[in-house]
């Protein structure tokens, strides 16, 4: 493709590898925000780009006549939905590789949402409502809404690329900024341990990152995914993954002679419960990240107490190094978390 006329340039990529190309196009600069991801044909998507990339793609195309960018509530009204109607449709949404993640409680026909989500993003193939997040385990309570109902995909952030079946393990799109931090305050070499590792949400960033990452997560179809996404993220000598109870594996190094960590990730809304087992584990002058669901008359007092409780019993001592908002947990709480050395 040559000559100045950049408007309405697009890349084409296959559509497996969509999630991939935008973040390469991303790194490059040249990924053009203001305008949508389309099918191109039935087996690639027409990328919006600012310029020619340098990102190799199957070929760059200018989409002439190419309209305004059209948001839901177009796709809506074409579809028949009056003003009021339109007002009820859902503000926000997730792309998370080929399935989008919507809630749509207060939402007249859902099913039509799904189609129009499906309009709006052509690299996607699947629409998913999101009723809640239940358990223990973390599981997601998931209805698909349009498209194929393929639930497996894998989404990539910042590089790091997480497969995962989105009606079987939670994603937390609202968690994406975390997930990017845990991957810059980690040194190469540091020893961490990520007690409830999930699929690798900060595992895999912090391994990329050069980290040595003790992961562990107890839910079958959570450890299914960590492992293959290790192996995807080419990590597979820097995590040591234990299918187990974090108390269990945390009880075996502490003391030992085994593992001491540097770092101790605790993303887990009730990871207070689990303190003592991350104190034993950490090294002297080590950094603990405690998450919490906060109810906003206690953020941030109620961790950073639950931090220090713990540490007193052990006689050591808290320097409280960050406080941050993850996001809203549901009204009137928050979801926090503590970055805190203890020596
Ligand atoms: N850090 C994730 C994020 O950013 O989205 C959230 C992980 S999810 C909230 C917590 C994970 O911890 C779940 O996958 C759950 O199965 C696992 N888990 C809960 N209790 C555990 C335990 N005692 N030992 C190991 N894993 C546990």
């Amino acid at each position: 493709m040559t000559g100045t006329d950049d408007r309405g340039l697009a890349a084409v990529v296959e559509k497996p590898e969509t999630g991939a190309a935008i973040e390469r196009l991303r790194a490059e600069g040249v990924y053009d925000d203001d305008r949508a991801v389309r099918a191109f044909d039935a087996d690639t998507v027409a990328v919006p780009v600012t310029e020619p990339p340098e990102t190799e793609v199957v070929r760059v195309v200018r989409q002439v006549g190419e309209p305004r960018v059209r948001g839901l509530d177009d796709h809506l009204r074409e579809r028949g939905w009056t003003d009021e109607e339109t007002e009820r449709a859902p503000a926000s949404w997730a792309v998370l590789g080929s399935v989008v993640l919507v809630d749509v409680e207060d939402t007249p026909r859902p099913g039509e949402v799904g189609e129009a989500l499906l309009a709006l993003h052509g690299s996607a193939d699947t629409v998913l409502a999101r009723r809640g997040i239940d358990g223990p385990h973390r599981e997601p309570d998931v209805e698909v809404i349009a498209g194929a109902g393929d639930t497996e995909t894998v989404h990539t952030e910042h590089g790091t690329r997480y497969a995962m079946d989105l009606s079987r393990v939670m994603f937390s799109p609202g968690n994406k900024a975390e997930r990017t931090r845990m991957g810059e305050v980690v040194a190469a070499g540091e020893r961490v341990v990520d007690m409830f590792a999930g699929i690798g949400y900060f595992t895999l960033p912090m391994a990329r990152a050069g980290a040595d990452v003790t992961a562990i997560e107890r839910n079958p179809d959570a450890f299914r995914y960590l492992l293959e996404n290790v192996r995807l993220n080419d990590v597979e000598g820097r995590v040591q993954p234990y299918r187990a109870d974090c108390r269990d594996v945390l009880e075996r190094l502490d003391g030992g002679t085994d593992v001491t960590a540097d770092r101790v990730v605790m993303g887990h809304y009730d990871a207070h419960e689990y303190l003592d087992s991350a104190l034993g584990a950490l090294e002297h002058g080590g950094v603990v990240h405690l998450h919490e669901a906060t109810p906003e008359p206690l953020v941030f007092d109620r961790p950073v107490e639950r931090l220090r409780a713990a540490a007193g019993e052990r006689d050591r001592e808290v320097d409280v190094l960050a406080t941050r908002r993850v996001k809203t947990y549901s009204e009137g709480v928050a979801h926090v978390v503590v970055d805190a050395r203890v020596s």
